[in-house]
């Protein structure tokens, strides 16, 4: 068995040896001040089969990142489905949609500010309706939306009625976009996340824990740089 290379060494007052893979795949050793040499490889050695399948996971896990270049064909997310990339001489707008979507050449190399505006704005309008239309039919209140830019967070709610929506959501399928929306919607009645929270919003989604795991397992298809 090869041995396993440690990227990093980090020494601490700290007792314990820890292992940290990082998504690049980089593996970082946590270890106490005096931990010999010795102690901490065969350490690692011990861990060859975690370190292994650590990787091997986040390898899979960044394979599914989409990696933007802008180029003719790639495909992009809008509510849920891809769409192909074509590169056109010359068009009324930077970026259209037709649907697909077509990037005027001179705009390729700002392709990635183009997209995030057209989603931003796409966000914007599809969010705004669908919280109007959920907001009346369950008759709940909620001061203004905000979209942002957030990478991690899908929503949020503020405790004044503010609905933020991350523009990176407006990728996602519509139901999913749904579930996103009742949730944050939800919260302005349960500012927590109680079993009388997940009850409204099971209330308004029966089927809400389907789209809550298919969101948590599918978030990076929807990752973006
Ligand atoms: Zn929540």
């Amino acid at each position: 068995m090869s041995k396993i290379e440690i990227n990093e060494l980090v020494r601490s007052r700290r007792k314990t040896i820890a292992l940290i893979v990082h998504t690049d795949g980089r593996l970082v050793v946590r270890a106490p001040l005096r931990a010999s040499q010795k102690l901490i490889d065969e350490f690692v050695a011990s861990k060859s089969d975690w370190i292994e399948k650590t990787r091997q996971s986040q390898q899979a896990r960044r394979e599914t990142i989409p990696q933007h270049h802008f180029a003719e064909g790639e495909l992009f997310w809008y509510l849920g489905k891809q769409y192909p990339l074509k590169i056109v001489k010359s068009q009324h707008m930077a970026l259209q949609f037709q649907p697909g979507f077509s990037l005027a050449l001179k705009a390729v190399p700002h392709g990635k500010a183009w997209f995030e505006g057209w989603y931003r704005a796409q966000a914007r309008i599809y969010i705004s309706q669908r919280v109007g239309f959920f907001a009346q039919r369950y008759n709940l209140r909620y001061q203004k939306i905000r979209i942002s830019s957030a990478r991690t967070r899908w929503g949020s709610c503020s405790a004044c009625g503010t609905l933020s929506f991350t523009w990176r959501l407006i990728m996602a399928p519509p139901e999913i976009i749904d579930y996103v929306i009742l949730h944050e919607l939800a919260h302005t009645v349960q500012h927590n996340h109680s079993p009388q929270f997940w009850a409204l919003v099971e209330s308004m989604l029966p089927d809400y824990a389907v789209k809550r795991k298919w969101l948590k397992q599918n978030s990076q298809l929807f990752h973006w740089e």
